[in-house]
């Protein structure tokens, strides 16, 4: 497959599943934009690696990310295709959970998606072809406990992503959401600190006990799995699979 003449912006694409995302559109022959957040260095040495522009928005403004997408529009054209996948946790319970946490995950882990997608559309479907892939979550379809913000964010994503691809269903443009299980990135590397003082565990057992409990492959999905089928979900082949949830979780929403 081919995405030559293809311009593709990934949020959230500095590390870990974003990133390999990047490096798989970018390999296709697609133009990316990366954005988020990191050290200089490493983010002009993954410029350089992908022949990528960087745009440093952050998701949780709603200007920055016009910003971001007249930018893109002006210097690149597009976008064509969409992958929302910036994020944040924070693991605390409903009582305890600083009010401002819940703010910063519903704004960068739902309303971010919102905006880039308004500024992205009318383009796509002025030309009659599009994708929008939204990286939710397990956590789009189930619960687990002390991820309140999290998985009310994630959830609004699968509504969101299925209201986009009903709207979208007749101009060429589908909208997806990608459901990972645990991934084994830097996001879910912080979160085994707070585990572990939350629930008074060992780091073995907030692996094992805890995130791996509900993977019946017993493994972490990797960010490369992922980016698959997000380069899947870009070609021809897919132009049907529209407001669909795809699991990609080991079993772990099969139980
Ligand atoms: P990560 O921490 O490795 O990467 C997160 C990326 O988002 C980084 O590039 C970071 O700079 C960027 N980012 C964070 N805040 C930002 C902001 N305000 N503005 C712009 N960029 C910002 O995390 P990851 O595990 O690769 O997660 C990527 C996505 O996958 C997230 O939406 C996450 O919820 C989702 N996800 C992850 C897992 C997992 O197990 N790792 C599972 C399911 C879903």
């Amino acid at each position: 497959m081919t995405l030559t003449g293809k311009v593709a912006i990934v949020t959230g694409s500095t590390s870990g599943i974003g990133l390999a995302i990047a490096r798989a559109l970018s390999g296709a022959g697609a133009k990316v934009v990366l954005n988020g957040f990191g050290d200089d260095a490493e983010i002009e040495a993954l410029k350089k690696e992908l022949g990528a522009l960087h745009d440093g928005a952050d998701m949780s403004d709603p200007a920055a990310i016009e910003q971001m997408m007249r930018r893109c529009a002006d210097e690149l054209g597009g976008p064509d295709i969409l992958v929302n996948n910036a994020g944040i946790q924070h693991v605390s319970p409903v009582d305890e959970f600083p009010p401002e946490k819940w703010d910063a995950i519903l704004a960068i882990n739902l309303s971010a998606v919102f905006h880039t997608t308004r500024h992205a559309l009318p383009a796509m479907k002025a030309k009659g072809w599009g994708r929008i892939i939204n990286t939710a979550s397990a956590h789009s379809l189930v619960a687990s406990p002390n991820k309140s913000a999290y998985v009310s964010a994630k959830h609004g994503v699968a509504g969101f992503t299925k209201t986009v691809a009903l709207e979208a269903a007749k101009d060429g443009v589908t909208a997806n959401c990608i459901s990972p299980g645990y991934v084994w990135t830097p996001l879910v590397e912080k979160q085994i600190p707070d585990t572990m003082a939350t629930r008074g565990l060992t780091r073995d057992q907030v692996m094992n006990d805890v995130l791996l409990a509900a993977q019946p492959t017993k493994r972490f999905v990797t960010p490369q799995e992922v980016a698959s089928l997000a380069l899947y979900l870009c070609s021809d082949g897919a132009a049907s699979i529209t407001g669909a949830n795809l699991s990609m979780d080991g079993g772990w929403t099969a139980a």
